[in-house]
């Protein structure tokens, strides 16, 4: 009696421990790739007309921070910036004085000082759709004016901590906005240049 209760616990012992065996396969990240996969629930995309999409703006663009090439940047664009804000844009490091220059040619919509951009330039692709902001500058080029065409590469204004920037740290801060139509200078939404001035020069 005393024997068989025991081969009957063991058995239990044993089936647990291989339950608990397929569990870990299952569950663990780091665990086999087809284990995993076959446990995952299935993804479920949203319908195609109702997932969001924002178009990237078309063409190449230029590194607006003369000498900066597209590897020296970082990914700034979801940092937490205060007060439930996101940043909804690049920094780019570089030396008080620096020239910036126009990402893509445009416009010159805006000349604009304010609290937290300090000296600020939008300037309005061709077509309307996408607004390039430039913000903490310290200067603006000689001759630029609201109503100005720029040129892709033509430097805009002088790298500056105008705003809401650390005077330690200099800094371009660069967004791109994707404009509805009728939309002024101070709207828009912004879409993550990164990956934009990655894949350009
Ligand atoms: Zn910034």
């Amino acid at each position: 009696m005393i024997r068989k209760l025991a081969i009957l616990l063991l058995l239990l012992a044993i089936g647990y421990v291989g339950w608990v065996v397929v569990l870990n396969l299952g569950g663990d990240d780091g665990g086999p790739v087809t284990a995993s996969a076959d446990r995952r629930p299935p993804q479920v995309a949203p319908p195609a007309s109702t997932a969001p999409r924002v178009a990237a703006p078309p063409g190449v663009l230029v590194v607006p921070v003369a000498g900066i090439r597209p590897d020296q940047l970082s990914d700034t664009f979801d940092d937490a910036r205060g007060q439930g804000r996101v940043h909804d844009a690049i920094d780019i490091m570089a030396p008080r004085g620096t020239a910036v220059i126009a990402a893509a040619a445009g416009t010159v919509e805006k000349l604009f000082d304010s609290k937290l951009g300090g000296r600020t330039i939008y300037v309005r692709r061709p077509g309307g759709q996408w607004v390039d902001y430039y913000a903490h500058l310290d200067g603006y080029a000689p001759g630029l004016a609201e109503g100005r065409q720029v040129a892709q590469g033509e430097m805009i204004g002088m790298v500056g901590s105008t705003g809401d920037a650390s005077p330690e740290a200099p800094h371009l801060h660069y967004a791109i906005n994707a404009m509805a139509p009728g939309e002024g200078w101070w709207q828009g939404k912004a879409i993550n240049p990164y990956p934009l001035l990655k894949a350009g020069r």
